[in-house]
């Protein structure tokens, strides 16, 4: 049904633009029949409310929403508005707020700095990285804002994630200050833990964050998410799951569904593991999800480090980067129910 008035709305408006322009070409002649769309003429067109325009310290705001969510990703007109100020002209805000648009902020990145945060603070307002925001651990209720959200910081570097990169354009960086890894004498990583108050802190902010951008779940990652073969970060220690159980904040994995695939992917683990039908089986299921990994048919390095950063996201218990029965099942639960839209 509200896919229906959409169309509708749409048919309303480019029947507006013809008839106006019929209004101009036909003034010396009879008007001639035009095919318009049948509907139009005597549905009423639900016309969406205009955004109000709040002043605040000389900055104009949109306090609404203009257009319902559900019918263009997050299509929505809240916030700040940045206006052009052409000389002898006078730019006009309230009169044509377009139903047509969308945030750019359309991911959420989480980071750790591997710094402590006095550190953390140089290098990201001193150097060429930045975030949106630095989350710092000094026990403090302060969060500091390195970069206005309309515009890029430089958090994401060549990144990937479904079918679009380059996620600097797209999303809002967060930093949070957390000593990063150790290695042990084995080589494995040891990941610094973080404090409950710093989550609760990363939690307000994210919650804030992906409520005024209405960003989807599948759209809060780990820099390791979007850059599996170069970063780790936030890591195996950052608590995923606490966010999603106590703050609905992105995604985890239905706990039956994945019980109840894990005898089927116990067995292809034991059977098919070194199979290239399987390698390309669990490659195309992490494209799926959203890695941006080759189907190559190999366990080559780039695919073990996939699946490690799909091990400190979904299951930070073993992050070895084996595609074992656990997380195989875990894998082919979150598809099911993140399915790509
Ligand atoms: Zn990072």
């Amino acid at each position: 049904m509200r896919k229906t008035l959409y169309i509708i709305g749409l048919s309303a408006f480019v029947f507006s633009c013809t008839s106006q322009q019929n209004v101009k070409k036909n003034t010396y002649k009879p008007k001639t029949p035009v095919a318009q769309p049948k509907p139009v003429a005597k549905t009423p067109v639900p016309v969406a409310p205009k955004p109000k325009v709040v002043s605040d310290h000389g900055v104009d705001f949109f306090t609404t929403n203009i257009a319902d969510p559900t019918k263009n990703d997050n299509t929505a007109s809240y916030g700040s508005i940045v206006s052009a100020k052409p000389a002898g002209y006078k730019v006009v805000k309230t009169y044509f707020p377009a139903i047509a648009q969308n945030f750019r902020q359309r991911y959420l990145i989480l980071h750790y700095t591997a710094l402590p945060d006095d550190k953390s603070i140089t290098v990201l307002t001193q150097q060429a990285v930045s975030a949106h925001y630095l989350v710092n651990n000094t026990g403090d209720n302060e969060i500091y804002q390195l970069v206005d959200e309309n515009k890029r910081s430089y958090h994401a570097g060549v990144s990937s994630w479904r079918n679009d990169k380059n996620l600097n354009d797209t999303s809002i960086g967060v930093e949070i200050v957390n000593a990063g890894y150790s290695s042990d004498s084995t080589g494995k990583r040891i990941f610094a833990p973080f404090s409950d108050e710093q989550v609760r802190k990363v939690a307000a902010l994210a919650k804030d964050i992906i409520t005024r951008y209405q960003i989807p779940a599948t759209n809060v990652l780990a820099h390791s998410d979007i850059a599996p073969t170069r970063k780790q970060d936030p890591g195996p220690m950052f608590p995923w799951k606490k966010l999603y159980d106590e703050y609905q904040i992105g995604m985890w994995y239905d706990e039956a569904t994945k019980q109840g695939l894990v005898s089927m992917a116990e067995t292809d683990f034991a059977t098919r593991y070194n199979e290239p039908s399987f390698i390309f089986l669990v490659q195309t299921a992490l494209q799926k999800f959203g890695y941006g990994v080759e189907a190559s048919g190999k366990w080559d390095d780039a695919t073990k480090k996939t699946i490690e950063a799909f091990q400190y996201h979904f299951r930070p218990q073993n992050y070895d980067g084996i595609m074992d029965a656990e997380t195989w099942a875990i894998l082919q639960a979150l598809n099911q129910k993140y399915p790509v839209k």
